[in-house]
């Protein structure tokens, strides 16, 4: 077997956090949590109104859930910058859409480990809950949302699929998300939830 080529470590692309448009500029690591400070990598400095150039103004910090790392939350402190337009005088903020969407709590990618979590791994919500560092009612109201949005409302999600069954593990979570299997395979497909 060839040796693995290595890249020089990166906590940026380690955490995911490229995908999302963040890159990480310190981190506060403690035995029980992980705190990753990032800034939004797209300046967005440019108004979208009339076209001239924002003038920073100053800056706001958005915290979001994220993905732990071996057991250990992680949470990420995202410093977003305000602008004024020097045109028509509006102010916004850096477009932080691809880290979560407007007003979530948790990152997209938090998000996606915690519904892989309920679905197949079988954690319970209030696992994902102390994984994430939220309250339960967070997590639970994030996860039964993301679930619908992407396998209820996935039109396809029947495809190729013979036969339908309900998970009594799943089914025993707070969050009812009922599992198809395929076969012996679980794939990741929720036919309902309530
Ligand atoms: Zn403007």
């Amino acid at each position: 077997m060839s040796e693995p080529t290595f890249a020089t470590p990166d906590l940026t692309t380690f955490a995911r956090l490229d995908e999302l448009g963040l890159v990480v500029t310190g981190q506060r690591v403690s035995t029980t949590r992980v705190v990753l400070a990032c800034r939004v990598v797209e300046p967005d400095d440019w108004c979208h109104d009339c076209g001239c150039q924002g003038r920073l103004r100053d800056t706001v910090v958005r915290r979001l859930a994220h993905e732990p790392f071996g057991w250990r939350p992680t949470t990420l402190w995202v410093r977003v910058r305000r602008y004024t337009c020097t045109g028509c005088a509006r102010v916004w903020r850096q477009d932080t859409s691809k880290a979560a969407p407007a007003r979530a709590k948790i990152s997209r990618r938090g998000l996606r480990w915690a519904l892989e979590g309920i679905v197949v791994a079988h954690l319970s919500m209030a696992r994902v809950a102390a994984g994430l560092a939220v309250a339960w009612d967070t997590a639970n109201t994030a996860v039964l949302a993301e679930g619908k949005r992407l396998l209820i409302e996935d039109k396809n999600r029947f495809d190729g699929v013979a036969v339908i069954g309900v998970d009594e593990h799943c089914v025993r979570h707070e969050a009812l998300l009922f599992r198809m299997e395929v076969r012996d395979h679980h794939r990741l497909v929720v036919v309902a939830a309530g």
